[in-house]
């Protein structure tokens, strides 16, 4: 595999939490009122506390020296202030990718690709569901394949992560048209069709904010 010139350091990592915790605050109204629709309406609120404790750390996180101390401990945060599912699943995606980083103190094009399979997979394991059930996974595992299959065909990094990003995107989209079969939708009368997922909309801007960051 080649070594891929676009990298970040666990400090431009907690770079890139700052820019997403500002991107979620943001967003209040948008996201509650897809959660009100068809679950219970807290989805922004515990991603926002979340992100907030983080930024709120950020200069001592800043000073960890390698991506496994840097995953561990917003595994540490996360899971002791995110509340709901998402908290849940948050705070598994990053003890397993802490697993997977072992001292890795730059995350190249490469390690990047491996870390969004990595949190498909936990989510899948964690929330026990596959594609195409109107979960967060709906954003993240199209953006996980786009990414690979544009790196199997050479395409150059920049162009690699407008695809990852517009599959988020386009995958977050997608859970309009799905029925709930994971989370609180699946027991709606409607399975929530006709709305998006607020976990694959929130996930998708994230991993939107993620690409620009890494090529910035
Ligand atoms: P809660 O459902 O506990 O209120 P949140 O409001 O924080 O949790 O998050 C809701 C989001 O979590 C949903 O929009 C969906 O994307 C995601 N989600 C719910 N259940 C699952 C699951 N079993 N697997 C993966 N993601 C899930
Ligand atoms: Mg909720």
């Amino acid at each position: 595999m080649t070594v891929g010139a676009l990298r970040m350091t666990p400090a431009q990592y907690v770079g890139y939490l700052e820019q997403t915790a500002d991107m979620i605050a943001s967003q209040g109204s948008y996201i509650t009122d897809l959660d009100a629709a068809i679950g219970d309406g807290d989805h922004w609120l515990n991603l926002n506390i979340g992100f907030q404790k983080i930024k709120e750390q950020a200069d001592s996180l800043k000073c960890l020296p390698n991506f496994q101390e840097l995953f561990t401990q917003l595994s540490r945060l996360i899971m002791s202030s995110m509340g709901g599912t998402s908290g849940a699943l948050y705070g598994s995606m990053y003890l397993a990718a802490a697993k997977q980083c072992i001292s890795l103190v730059n995350l190249d094009y490469n390690h990047l690709s491996d870390l969004l399979f990595c949190w498909s997979n936990t989510i899948m394991e964690r929330g026990n569901t596959q594609p195409g059930e109107k979960t967060m996974l709906d954003a993240i595992f199209p953006a996980a394949q786009k990414y690979k299959d544009a790196r199997a065909c050479g395409l150059p990094e920049r162009e690699a992560l407008s695809e990852l990003k517009q599959a988020a995107l386009d995958g977050a989209q997608s859970t309009k048209g799905m029925a709930a079969k994971r989370g609180r939708a699946s027991i709606q009368p409607g399975k929530g069709v006709g709305h998006l997922d607020p976990g694959a909309v929130t996930m998708a801007l994230q991993l939107e904010c993620l690409a620009d960051c890494f090529e910035a």
